[in-house]
């Protein structure tokens, strides 16, 4: 048995043997039913080849107008990297950045590393770099947001459809495509591609020249990579213990996990606060100046005929940050007391708060798009208020405490009756 052939749940930490399933099947957990692993075609041509096409969609996304809009014969269009300059020149750098970053830098980190590396083992062999980039496409992919900007478009062409003629442009295509693609891209997963790589001739870590023929130490606790997933006994005789694989510090729990996420959490609430009261965009026009936070953009939603888009702003804006907060600090403070209460439920709402944080996002998109296209001079002009800020601040740190907790934690205290769990 080589060692890649345990898998560790990431939510609870039951050992299971990895065994094949057939495309487009699941492995999951027998304790807590979280996705192990999925079935891929794990024919690395069928790989590059789809990535090598998100690629290329990526670009054109990227580089073409989205929208174009029309009045009183002024014309204005947006590119995503147009509309990102425009929040920059008007004093709002960090949410431009952070939009920047997860919608343009992050997904193509994640393309980019997957290209390079697919392509390599197409031909055979494991290039160089192959641990970094992989462990570089598993973070990419966790913060990159491209179906999240996707939603946020479609949104802002029905909002400006109230206010000017609307003119679709090839930018949106591009970025539906890119959408679909990235859905097939994301079964990629690199934990498969580490397993892939692993039989392959390639430059290897000095280390990793013997240790799959290496035997697991005989007693000692088991601990499993978070980036590769490679399974192996601890070391007592050294302070720091890194995957033998990938490199990786390797910690049997997210060190001080509990506390980190209390930290990130109250930062959050805190920030909830100015995020709802002050302005998230200004409106400058012919009729005067006008204030928009973000329940009056509900409201104006919901009054000018669109309940639906309504709906939608008011659950990923208000609803889901008050109930990832509520979730989060429920999950941290039964953790805490080392509560046996219901850890499967307690799971399973850790993966919905995983699952549902990044469309809090969504706003933010929606307020980057309207700003680079509302500029018509004498007739209306739209800035970023303060309240966008603070609220991108709050979509951040709540991602950050969940990605703090470790799910494992609670099931500690339970009763593991000799079965192994890492
Ligand atoms: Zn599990
Ligand atoms: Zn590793």
């Amino acid at each position: 048995m080589h060692r890649y052939d345990l898998i560790s749940c990431h939510d609870c930490g039951v050992l299971h043997m990895r065994r094949p399933v057939r495309p487009r099947e699941k492995a999951r957990c027998v304790r807590c039913r979280s996705v192990l692993y999925r079935g891929i075609y794990s024919d690395a041509s069928r790989m590059a080849a789809i990535t090598m096409g998100a690629v290329f969609t990526f670009l054109i996304a990227q580089f073409f107008p989205i929208v174009q809009l029309d009045v009183g014969g002024y014309s204005t269009s947006a590119t995503l990297l147009g509309a990102i300059r425009v929040l920059w020149t008007e004093h709002m750098e960090l949410v431009a950045a952070v939009v920047f970053l997860f919608t343009m830098v992050l997904p193509a980190v994640e393309l980019g590393s997957l290209l390079y590396v697919t392509l390599s083992l197409r031909k055979g062999r494991r290039p160089p770099g192959f641990d970094h980039l992989l462990r570089a496409v598993g973070l990419a992919r966790r913060w990159g947001m491209t179906e999240v900007l996707m939603i946020g478009i479609l949104i802002t062409i029905v909002k400006m459809t109230s206010l000017a003629e609307v003119i679709v442009q090839p930018g949106v295509f591009a970025f539906g495509a890119l959408t679909l693609m990235l859905a097939i891209v994301v079964s990629f997963d690199p934990k498969i591609l580490w397993n892939i790589g692993e039989h392959l001739p390639g430059p290897r870590r000095v280390a990793q020249k013997t240790f799959h023929y290496a035997a697991l130490t005989k007693g000692a606790p088991l601990l499993a990579c978070h980036a590769c997933g490679l399974v192996e006994s601890l070391k007592y005789t050294v302070r720091h213990q890194y995957c033998a694989r990938c490199g990786a510090r390797l910690h049997r729990r997210h060190p001080d996990s509990v506390g980190r996420t209390w930290a990130f959490l109250l930062a959050a609430a805190i920030l909830y606060i100015p995020a709802n009261l002050l302005p998230v965009m200004y409106t400058h026009s012919l009729f005067g100046k006008e204030d928009d936070t973000i329940i009056s953009g509900v409201v104006y939603f919901w009054t000018s005929g669109s309940p639906a888009l309504a709906v939608i702003i008011f659950i990923a804006s208000i609803v889901v940050p008050v109930l990832k907060l509520a979730a989060l600090a429920l999950l941290a403070w039964t953790t805490q007391r080392r509560s046996r209460w219901q850890p499967l439920q307690r799971t399973a709402l850790y993966r919905v708060v995983e699952f549902v944080g990044r469309w809090s996002m969504l706003d933010i998109f929606v307020i980057t798009l309207t700003v680079a296209l509302v500029r018509f001079q004498s007739l209306a002009v739209i800035t970023a208020g303060p309240g966008a800020l603070a609220f991108c601040a709050v979509v951040v740190l709540t991602m950050i405490a969940s990605m703090q907790f470790d799910p494992r934690l609670i099931w500690d205290p339970i009763d593991t009756h000799g079965e192994k769990h890492v």
